[in-house]
């Protein structure tokens, strides 16, 4: 299906891109920028979920890495989910973009806990849909946690919003002659552990049939671009070319 004619869609971002310039955390100055491309992207009539990661707060496998216990500090990972989730929304409410954040880890006080059929109204409504604290359980991470949301909501494509602007053949930072893919596989994706999204969200999408759109977030106007198909990105799927 062509980028311009998908009509829902789950967009993911790493927590990284939620610190902007910073080292560490939420800059709100650029959770605003980005909650602007979200809602250019919500007025041209698409339907839209959103995953953030975690990785700007806390990672598990870096608190694991200094001794603590994995799935202690995957449940921080997921806590950290949470935050940014409530940063978006608060963004986008701010802009007058209509929000419900659901999580996988159940918070009544902040957010509705995962629905699907409810998630599904929200959507119909027009409301934008962050799932929080991906799939709910450690040593997942919310790569997982977007396969596993695209796949139950019936999403076109997953887009992933990162740093990069889609795949390369090897790492654009310390090669200067890194291709990047127009498309690419899964399978090459997975053979040949290109960094996309870790394997089991990659195999999600793959046993689905849910195209994988990697595109850089950073750069303004970048959304609009892919969605329009006139932007620069790599689209993994069952295809070859
Ligand atoms: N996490 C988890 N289960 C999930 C999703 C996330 O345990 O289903 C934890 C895990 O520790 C992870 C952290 O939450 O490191 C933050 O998520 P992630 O690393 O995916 O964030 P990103 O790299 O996208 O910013």
């Amino acid at each position: 299906m062509p980028l311009s004619t998908m009509k829902r869609v789950l967009l993911k971002l790493s927590g990284e891109v939620l610190m902007g310039d910073q080292q560490f955390g939420i800059d709100p100055a650029f959770v605003m920028e980005l909650a602007k491309e979200v809602k250019t992207a919500r007025e041209t009539g698409l339907e839209i979920c959103l995953v953030i990661g975690g990785g700007n707060i806390f990672r598990g496998m870096a608190g694991a890495a200094q001794g603590m216990d994995r799935a202690q500090a995957d449940y921080m990972g997921m806590l950290a989910t949470v935050m940014n989730a409530l940063a978006m929304q608060s963004a986008l409410e701010q802009l007058g973009v209509q929000t419900r954040v659901q999580s996988a880890v159940q918070m009544d006080q902040v957010c509705e806990p995962v629905i699907r059929r409810r998630a599904e109204r929200h959507l119909e409504k027009g409301r934008i849909v962050i799932f929080a604290a991906g799939v709910g359980a450690p040593y997942f991470t919310t790569d997982s946690g977007a396969a596993l949301r695209a796949a139950e909501m019936n999403c076109d494509a997953l887009l992933k919003g990162t740093s990069v602007d889609g795949v390369y053949d090897s790492d654009p930072k310390k090669n200067a002659d890194a291709k990047r893919f127009e498309t690419v596989t899964y399978g090459k994706v997975l053979a040949d552990d290109l960094k996309v999204m870790d394997a089991s969200a990659v195999a999600l999408c793959r046993d689905n049939n849910i195209p994988i759109v990697v595109f850089s977030i950073r750069e303004k106007g970048n959304l609009a671009r892919v969605l329009s198909g006139e932007g620069v990105q790599t689209i993994v799927t069952n295809e070859k070319k």
